[in-house]
């Protein structure tokens, strides 16, 4: 019950996002300066311009800010999976912090913003061994 198939193409990892992809946590980048948590992790704090983060790690629960509904495969590789519903969600502990991600399982005429939701994790190999976890959502 995946929407991305299993060659899907995996993210580069490098130091702003390694945690995200392998921590099976919602590892949250936090500007050192002024505390703002931002995600996905970027070079620069959004708010005050500073370059140096440390993460927090949220609980994976959140709910459904917005969504759409993909019913069109833009790549060969999706043709099974179409429809599937890519989901914004807003995390519990910080509702200003959306994670995009899938909520599969869920038939897309039934999703609804503010639907309660939680993370869990789809393991994927690279093909240098890397172990990733990428975060994907279901009903709570
Ligand atoms: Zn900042």
């Amino acid at each position: 019950m995946s929407v991305l198939p299993d060659d899907w193409a995996l993210p580069a990892l490098d130091a702003r996002n390694e945690r995200w992809f392998t921590s099976q946590s919602i590892a949250v980048q936090r500007c050192s300066g002024c505390a703002t948590r931002q995600h996905p992790p970027e070079e620069i704090c959004h708010r005050c311009g500073a370059s140096s983060f440390d993460h927090d790690v949220l609980a994976p629960t959140g709910t459904v800010f917005s969504f759409t509904v993909a019913h069109y495969a833009v790549n060969r590789a999706l043709a099974d999976s179409v429809p599937y519903a890519v989901v914004l969600v807003s995390l519990d502990e910080d509702p200003a912090v959306r994670v995009v991600g899938n909520l599969p399982g869920v038939p897309c005429e039934d999703i609804r913003i503010g639907m309660a939701v939680e993370a869990y994790w789809e393991e994927r190999t690279a093909e240098d061994g890397t172990v990733i976890h990428l975060p994907q959502w279901r009903l709570r």
